[in-house]
């Protein structure tokens, strides 16, 4: 497969051009085109000579995402997109309207080897890595998309199919590239980074000391329920994934998300939410809690709205700063992985 243009940080880009003997100014003028202009074929570059619009489309890819198919929710204008890659591997991508902007949520993997049992994404195991040009692309055609509107995507997570830290280098040169003020302009702090919890790279991202949100997706309050339910907790265990977040929030001065899934008869009663109190007690925090989705291969039940708000409230009473995540686009695949399953299994 051919590099493509949108895996290149600026500074990236003037050196592949020095090398070339063009002046650096050419690669601002190229950021300029994909992402401002927002162009889809290097054609379209006018001010740059013939000859290197030449070498460029003989040497690199622009666009390889093609869409195969969009869902859009009636409820909440909730935009979910199959993409197809080059090699024919999918992906799924979703725009999700607030009330504060577009966000939107892009996937770091295809597939994901992670194991967890709430998730689609990983029943059929990790295909490859994303290239960092790959993730780019997601958010540059939400955008084109939203050009239509005159909106922008304001903010992007990175919680779709795959574990952004297991491809650690790609993920965080898309956050470089998205937030240039050349190109995207998306604030740092307008982007969050869920990870199952791979500590190593909590401690890594710690220490670059980006403005960004690092999301943890905790899910039960002791080791053994969170071990039967994601399996890289064997590798880490909650006690080491605690030690980390407090050192991403010494560094980085970003307090954690912490995602928690509500399971019925598994994590959900207010017990458990006693204990996830007490547990996260020193840790600056937001708790996130999510009625899981329903994936048709899982044998896992939706906790009621009513238990749900009684989580919510006994973890307030307690002192922790909780909110239910609202639920987008009720009516179509939403589940992350659900869309490239249903389309594998020939349901799309
Ligand atoms: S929840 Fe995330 S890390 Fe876990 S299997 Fe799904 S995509 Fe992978």
């Amino acid at each position: 497969m051919k590099t493509s243009l949108y895996g290149y940080r600026l500074n990236e880009l003037v050196e592949l051009l020095s090398s070339r003997g063009e002046p650096k100014y050419r690669a601002k003028q190229i950021f300029d085109w994909i992402y401002k202009r927002r162009v889809t074929d290097v054609s379209e570059m006018t001010n740059l000579s013939k000859s290197l619009r030449d070498q460029l489309q003989h040497d690199l890819m622009l666009t390889s995402l093609h869409e195969v198919t969009r869902q859009v929710s009636s409820f909440d204008g909730t935009t979910k997109f199959l993409f197809a890659l080059a090699d024919g591997a999918t992906i799924e991508t979703v725009i999700m309207p607030h009330d504060y902007g577009n966000s939107v949520c892009v996937s770091t993997q295809v597939g994901c080897k992670m194991g967890c049992k709430f998730c689609a994404s990983t029943l059929g195991g990790l295909a490859r890595n994303l290239t960092t040009g790959e993730i780019v692309e997601q958010v540059v055609h939400c955008q084109r998309l939203l050009d239509a509107k005159g909106e922008r995507v304001s903010s992007v997570v990175l919680m779709g199919s795959g574990e952004p830290l297991d491809n650690y280098n790609a993920a965080t040169a898309f956050i470089d590239i998205i937030t240039d003020p050349e190109g995207l302009q998306i604030g740092q702090r307008h982007i969050t980074l869920s990870t199952v919890g791979i500590v190593p790279g909590i401690y890594k991202l710690a220490d670059e000391k980006r403005g960004i949100t690092l999301a943890v997706s905790l899910h039960a309050s002791n080791d053994e329920s969170r071990s039967r339910m994601m399996p890289v907790n064997k590798a880490y265990d909650i006690a080491s994934l605690l030690e980390a977040c407090h050192y991403y929030y010494n560094q980085t001065g970003r307090r954690i998300t912490f995602e928690y899934a509500l399971i019925k008869d598994h994590n959900d009663n207010l017990s458990d939410a006693r204990k996830l109190a007490h547990l996260i007690a020193t840790v600056p925090c937001h708790v996130n809690v999510i009625p899981v989705n329903y994936v048709p291969e899982r044998e896992l039940k939706r906790t009621s709205i009513e238990q749900i708000q009684a989580f919510v409230n006994e973890l307030q009473r307690l002192g922790v700063n909780a909110t239910v995540r609202r639920e987008m686009g009720g009516d179509i695949s939403a589940a992350c992985g659900q869309l490239r399953a249903e389309h594998a299994n020939g349901r799309t």
